[in-house]
């Protein structure tokens, strides 16, 4: 029996894949690995781009083809005997990457190389990335640092899992069986099918709640039973925590606690005086003070107008139902509630105009415009579910370019948010040649009852973001992976791509090449797209400060840290929350312990990138407002320059070289009517995968 994982194809026969695949196939992958980098170390001083460079770019590939649909699976089909499997192999990858990382003698090949003179722009990009990210891996640190290194890393690789572990196991392990109807007042009938399907699946009558957003958000938004709204919101935001109806089940705190010491000590080996400083080593900002800067001047512009935005709210739910003290459980719901009375618009209004097919037919129309691109639907055998589709993307000329596959529906055992993920990087070299294959992952609706899954415009937004993800990874025109796509972008950068795109939800233009009413086939009616506008500020600075509030937090815990003191992971996020919330919770909220962008994800001491993109995302976007939002000038000059070259140059050099100047942020307060009513606005926040 061959090993699925270790077959030589671009994307990995899915329904062969089973748990006991995956251990061997690491351990083969490794022992390969140890084998070449060895062949290699031992004669670094004769290393060439084609005899070191290449081949050690070959063999990692072979792994990420490897790595990549395991740790997928993990993320969309969990189970118990494939989380085992994954968990095994986090210390074999963590230990052989620490090895591969601080080898003396490969980086002595790569400076060898790097000091060529006829490397081309992209090559020499991406031997300054790996030398930088071998110095980060602590390559010229003595034995015994190199060795405390190592062990650090371990732990980190061991405690983050164990983070995302213990809140998708808390969020699957609460529900709520509800037998009286009237108990789900208020909530629209797709969701209460939604919750009568759930209760289905688990062999009850009547309805079930769950903490997956499709389930969390309506509650929140439309239950009349301001106890109901109570109960879910405690349930969620003490989710893996010490509180709640859970509490002690799945805790992070000693998980968290740990984290950010072995993060703190980890810089300080590497010379940083803490993570803040070594997180901005390989990003767009330049020191911890310009970010701190940057996050304060947002919170200044912003706090005012977020609190008497939270005042208007407090008065409305006192005039509509004689309520003196809102809580944050009442934040969604008086807030749908006083955009219906203000802008007489609702998510609901708009859901009919967005089926899920509609929506992601007409986003391909979008990107065909913009940047000359076709978009078809593919066979799809062996895949992981029946939800999941495949796309090919084509070049005019009918050449296939990239491909990727969209897993639309929130299910069990799937992790909630939304991701794009690369599954195969292009790659042109050391007589290898393969396309980008990209994973696009979303937690939608799932149809009910025969009804198409209808999306929210805020979820529309989502996946115009995922997609504009998915296009940087699959248009990138660089050969070489590690500057390919994403690969190479700095992390403040790397939204720029996905937040530019959502803009495209906005306007008349383009909503109208695919938003149309799934009965009646009708567009959008002028008058419903017209309060859609109007109500686009709404609580704008109260999402601000949200958003404000987290990147301050993570930076601040990072950057503030304290091996005689602790986290002081609850000081600190009071101290954030008396500056920039509106509207303080609870006591009990344990919103850190489900922070899985900061504590599992990519993001720590980097939540801030997303106003960070935000200032480019707009700015870039603000070229189209003044030359045309389909310019197909400004379309394919966007593509050229940001889309295809990737990570192979620098991310400023880039943004200045397509917008003619370097970026200025009053394109993002414009377009988050902070100070101004007078403009349409994109709030291109993330709530989504912020709160899921
Ligand atoms: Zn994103």
């Amino acid at each position: 029996m061959t090993n699925p994982l270790l077959e030589d194809r671009t994307l990995p026969d899915f329904g062969r894949i089973r748990p006991e695949h995956v251990e061997p196939a690491v351990d083969q992958l490794i022992a390969d690995g140890r084998a070449l980098v060895a062949e290699l170390a031992a004669k670094a001083d004769e290393a060439t781009w084609e005899g070191f460079v290449e081949r050690i770019e070959i063999e990692d590939d072979r792994f990420s083809r490897a790595w990549a649909p395991v740790s997928h699976l993990n993320s969309v089909l969990n189970s118990d005997e494939l989380r085992a499997a994954y968990n095994a192999c986090l210390p074999k990858l963590s230990e052989y990457a620490s090895e591969v990382g601080q080898n003396a003698d490969l980086f002595r090949g790569y400076q060898r190389i790097a000091e060529r003179p006829d490397l081309n722009p992209a090559q020499r990009k991406m031997l300054a990335n790996t030398l930088r990210d071998l110095h980060l891996a602590g390559v010229d640190l003595p034995e015994d640092k190199k060795a405390r290194y190592r062990d650090i890393s371990q732990s980190l690789s061991r405690l983050t899992n164990q983070f995302a572990e213990n809140v998708l196991d808390a969020t699957n392990g609460w529900h709520k069986h509800i037998t009286d109807e009237s108990a789900l007042a208020g909530l629209p009938d797709a969701a209460k099918a939604l919750a009568r399907q759930a209760a289905a699946e688990r062999k009850l009558d009547g309805w079930v709640l769950t903490l997956d957003f499709p389930s969390f958000e309506p509650v929140m938004k439309h239950a009349d039973d301001r106890a109901l709204r109570r109960e879910v919101y405690e349930a969620f935001s003490t989710r893996a925590s010490d509180q709640g109806p859970q509490a002690g089940g799945w805790d992070n705190t000693a998980v968290m606690e740990e984290i950010l010491a072995l993060r703190h000590e980890r810089a300080q080996l590497l010379g940083f005086d803490n993570y803040a400083e070594l997180s901005l080593a390989p990003k767009m900002a330049r020191d911890t003070d310009e970010v701190m800067s940057f996050l304060n001047d947002l919170a200044d512009r912003a706090i005012h107008q977020a609190r008497a935005e939270l005042q208007e709210l407090r008065d409305f739910a006192r005039e509509t139902d004689g309520l003196d003290d809102l809580a944050p459980w009442d934040l969604m719901y008086y807030g749908e509630k006083l955009r219906v009375a203000r802008f007489d618009i609702s998510d609901e209004d708009l859901k009919p105009y967005f089926p899920l097919e509609g929506v992601i037919s007409g986003m391909f129309r979008v990107a065909e415009r913009l940047f000359d691109v076709r978009f078809e639907p593919a066979e799809t055998d062996n895949l992981w579910h029946p939800d999941v589709r495949r796309y090919v993307v084509k070049d005019t000329d009918g050449s296939p370019w990239a491909e990727f596959y969209l897993d639309p529906f929130a299910r069990q055992k799937k992790q909630g948010g939304a991701w794009m993920n690369g599954a195969v990087s292009r790659m042109v070299m050391g007589g290898r040649s393969q396309q980008p294959i990209a994973y696009l992952v979303c937690n939608f609706t799932p149809p009910v009852d025969g009804h198409p899954s209808l999306l929210t415009h805020r979820e529309v937004e989502t996946l115009f973001h995922e997609f504009g993800h998915g296009l940087h990874h699959m248009l990138t025109r660089v050969d070489y992976p590690p500057v390919a796509g994403i690969h190479g972008v700095p992390w403040d950068a790397v939204e720029l791509p996905s937040q530019f795109l959502e803009n495209w939800c906005w306007e008349r233009e383009s909503l109208d090449l695919f938003a149309r009413h799934h009965e009646t086939g009708e567009p959008i009616p002028d008058a419903l797209f017209q309060r859609l506008l109007d109500a686009k500020h709404f609580q704008s600075a109260m999402q601000m400060v949200r958003q404000l509030e987290f990147a301050l937090f993570d930076f601040r815990i990072h950057l503030e840290y304290d091996p005689a003191r602790g986290a002081r992971i609850y000081e600190i996020l009071d101290q954030v929350r008396d500056q920039v919330a509106a509207l303080k919770p609870p006591a009990w909220n344990r919103f850190p312990h489900g922070f899985s962008h900061i504590f599992a994800g990519g993001y720590a001491a980097g939540y801030f990138s997303y106003k960070w993109a935000e200032v480019l995302s707009a700015d870039a976007f603000s070229l189209f407002e003044e030359r045309g939002v389909f310019d197909a000038d400004t379309g394919h000059r966007f593509r050229e320059i940001i889309l295809e070259r990737g990570g192979s140059s620098d991310a400023m050099e880039l943004f200045t070289t397509f917008r003619g100047r370097e970026p200025k942020v009053d394109a993002l307060l414009r377009h988050s009517g902070i100070g101004t009513h007078l403009q349409p606005a994109t709030d291109a926040e993330t709530a989504i995968q912020d709160v899921a």
